[in-house]
Formats: structure tokens, C-alpha cells, sequence
């Protein structure tokens, strides 16, 4: 039998990109009674987070909340607003790209991966321009949606979203919008309804510091527009008798209610601090950790620079070294957790997650774990990095009065 309760002294270091650390704060909110989910009091609740969350995405749309993980969330997103064999336009980031792109599949949608060559896709942030192309020759407009991740959790791309927008409007195409900000949300700025973005779809274990378990999904009036006749078959997942519901605070069956307690607290936490400073922490942790990497000798997953993730880092491993063995090393000896490479760059890279829960001093114990942990594994270090990403931190604003 595992045991669960084997961390010995101090706390494990969850520096994985989400689930990430839940905040005490939270975890005492979820452990508030369970209640009537049609009572008086499960309603105020419902309406409290079901206002709140609406700041987090800066949307004036109601929000649709899932007791599902952000897989399901994807699959609303589909189902809701398009029809069987419908063509769907999607971008090739990394792996929760190819992940969604099955999912379609999957479905009976009829998906196109557009993408760069070879292995470029998995190091640079979504192209607008082959966007545009692509739907300018789409002159019929069989393409019914254009699908991208946000922020891409396997390697460490955030994607200029409204760039995206400008390109389906250049186009002059109809397609929907739809965004992936599962890893993004409460990490990067994201702006629904600035952007035009017509279905986003997001999850609670990541920047918004909650357990895996509830995701999202917001609808533009012309998603909602389109959700009336689209035929993709649904149930559980259908907008309409949860957005009615939704008026009074409560759900068609039963939401997940301690779950709700602590995005309530979430919420408070995030806009306390104040959503600037919580992008502006995200971008000066990415920064930190991008300039150790770089001391360390090591290349850094993504390769463009307009892209770099504020969420997490994919740091890429030498020749004839295994990632995993290196995080093998670190979670034995240190008690950390880093996320392990997927899909096509498994073992070649490992990730290093510094969102939600996690400032200057997590970052700098995270760091100072991953280097002893490559030196251990026989990594040959240019230098310690630690050194430039202490400087860069005291150099910045940031902290308690920031
Ligand atoms: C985590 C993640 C998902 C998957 O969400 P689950 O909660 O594991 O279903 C999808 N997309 C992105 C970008 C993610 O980071």
C-alpha cells in the first residue's frame, strides 16, 4: 500500500504547471460545511462566484461553471455551438493542442491541424498570419470555428489572442473564436470580451489555485447566437437550462459545492491583490527562471520570445540525458514535483511551474532544487543561475507593498 502522508518535514514543492499549490486560505474554505444545493444559502453562493469569476475573465457574458475537469470544459465549448462533421480550424502549440484536436475528432467534428513544420509548432506561440491565409482560401466558409490554446502548458507558448481576433476580421471569415485559457487564466491577461472572443474555456487548478474539478466556459452573444441551432448532440453539457438556472445562483444537478467555497475565496484573493499585480508577479517569476536557465547553459522550449509563458518554463535537456531521470532525482532527494515532458518532447524536456500560489522565495528554492538535481544527475552547468535570478528579483518592484 502507498502512503499518503509520506512528506516528511517541511512542504512539498508542487512546481508542476497545475494542478498548482492551493493556498491555505482556500483549503480552509473548502472545508466549510457541505450544504442544500437548492437551499437559500447555496444560492447567495452561487451568485457571489457566479458575478465574481466574470472579473477574472473581463467579460460583461455570464459564466458557465462545470463540475468537470477542463477536458469537459472543452468538449462544452464544441458541442454547444457546432454540428456533426462541422470543419473546425485548430493550431498546433504542443500537446493540449493535439488533445483538443482528438477530442474533436473524437466528436465527428471535422478538424484541420494547421501548424509550423517539423518541430517548430512546439516552440513558438500561434501563427495569425497562416490563420489568415488559411480562411481567406476557406472562400465557401465551411470553416465553423478557429480553435487555440492560449497558454500552452507543454512547452511554455502564450499566443497573442488578439492577434488572432484581427486575423479571422481581416479574413473577413465567420468562424468562431474559441480559446483554450485553462492554463492561462489568472497568469496572463486574458480580456473575453475585449478580444472578441466567442467561446473561452478554462479550469480551476491552475492560476486560479484551486483543486482539479470545476472549468468554465463563456459564451459571446454570437456563440450563444449559434449554440440555438447547432445539433452536435448534448445534455449534460448544454448552456441553456444551466444559464437559466443560473439566475437565482443554482444548477440543474448538483454543482460542486466546497469546490465553490474556495473559488469564492480565489476570487477575493486574486482581485485583492489586484489582477495586474498577479500578471505582473506571473511575468517577473517567467523572467527570473527564463535568465537561470540561460546561466545554466540550457535552452529554453519556447524560442520565441514574444511568446515566453509567465505560467511555466520547458527547459530543455543535453543530449544523451533523460528529463525524467533528472525529475526522478529531484522529487527523491527534494521533494519537488516538476512537470514532465509530453507527448513529443517526452524525456527530452522537463517544465518548471511558477504560477498561482508561488513568489520570489518559491522560485528561488525551486531553482536551487532543479540545479543541485541536474548536477546530481551529471549535468554539465555553464553556472549557477541562481545568481542572475536573485539579482533580477531584487531589482524589480514586487512583494508585500509592490
Ligand atoms: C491542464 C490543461 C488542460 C486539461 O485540463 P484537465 O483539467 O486536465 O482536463 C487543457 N488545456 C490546457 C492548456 C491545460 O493547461
Amino acid at each position: 500500500m502507498i502512503k499518503l502522508d509520506f512528506h516528511p518535514a517541511g512542504r512539498h514543492f508542487l512546481q508542476i504547471p497545475g494542478p498548482s499549490p492551493v493556498p491555505d486560505r482556500i483549503l480552509r474554505a473548502m472545508s466549510y460545511p457541505t450544504i442544500d444545493h437548492r437551499g437559500p444559502e447555496f444560492g447567495a453562493l452561487g451568485l457571489r462566484v457566479l458575478e465574481g469569476i466574470r472579473k477574472i475573465f473581463k467579460t460583461t457574458q455570464p459564466v458557465v461553471i462545470y463540475p468537470a475537469s477542463g477536458t469537459g470544459a472543452w468538449e462544452a465549448a464544441l458541442v454547444n455551438t457546432l454540428s456533426p462533421g462541422d470543419a473546425v480550424l485548430m493550431f498546433e502549440t504542443g500537446q493540449f493542442a493535439t488533445l483538443w484536436k482528438k477530442l474533436a475528432d473524437n466528436l465527428g467534428l471535422a478538424p484541420e491541424f494547421l501548424g509550423l513544420p517539423g518541430d517548430q509548432g512546439w516552440r513558438h506561440g500561434v501563427q495569425p498570419g497562416m490563420i489568415e491565409a488559411r480562411l481567406r482560401a476557406d472562400t465557401g466558409h465551411l470553416i465553423k470555428a478557429v480553435c487555440v490554446v492560449h497558454n500552452e502548458t507543454s512547452t511554455g507558448a502564450t499566443s497573442d489572442i488578439a492577434a488572432v481576433r484581427r486575423a479571422i476580421d481581416a479574413a473577413g471569415h465567420p468562424a468562431l473564436l474559441m480559446v483554450d485559457t485553462i492554463s492561462g487564466l489568472g497568469c496572463a491577461d486574458y480580456r473575453h470580451d475585449e478580444w472578441g472572443v466567442d467561446v473561452t474555456v478554462s479550469g480551476s487548478q491552475k492560476g486560479l489555485m484551486l483543486p482539479p474539478g470545476i472549468s468554465f466556459n463563456v459564451a459571446s452573444e454570437k456563440a450563444l447566437a449559434a449554440s440555438k441551432h447547432a445539433r452536435m448532440p448534448r445534455s449534460f453539457w448544454g448552456w441553456t437550462e444551466i444559464l437559466e438556472m443560473n439566475r437565482t445562483g443554482y444548477w440543474p444537478y448538483t454543482p460542486n459545492t466546497n469546490l465553490l467555497y474556495g473559488l469564492s475565496e480565489a476570487i477575493d484573493m486574486i482581485l485583492d491583490e489586484g489582477l495586474d499585480n498577479v500578471f505582473a508577479r506571473h511575468a517577473r517569476l517567467g523572467e527570473a527562471c527564463r535568465r537561470a536557465v540561460r546561466a545554466w547553459g540550457l535552452e529554453i522550449q519556447c524560442a520565441e520570445p514574444a511568446c515566453y509563458s509567465p505560467v511555466l518554463t520547458g527547459v530543455i535537456m543535453p543530449e544523451g540525458i533523460d528529463a525524467d531521470v533528472v525529475r526522478k532525482i529531484i522529487y527523491e532527494r527534494f521533494d519537488m514535483s516538476l512537470g514532465t515532458g509530453l507527448g513529443k518532447v517526452k524525456g527530452r524536456m522537463f517544465r518548471i511551474g511558477h504560477l498561482g500560489d508561488c513568489n520570489d522565495l518559491t522560485l528561488m528554492a525551486t531553482l536551487a532544487g532543479c540545479e543541485m538535481g541536474l548536477r546530481l544527475a551529471g549535468v554539465a552547468l555553464a553556472a549557477s543561475g541562481l545568481p542572475p535570478a536573485m539579482e533580477y528579483l531584487a531589482s524589480q518592484p514586487g512583494g508585500r507593498l509592490a
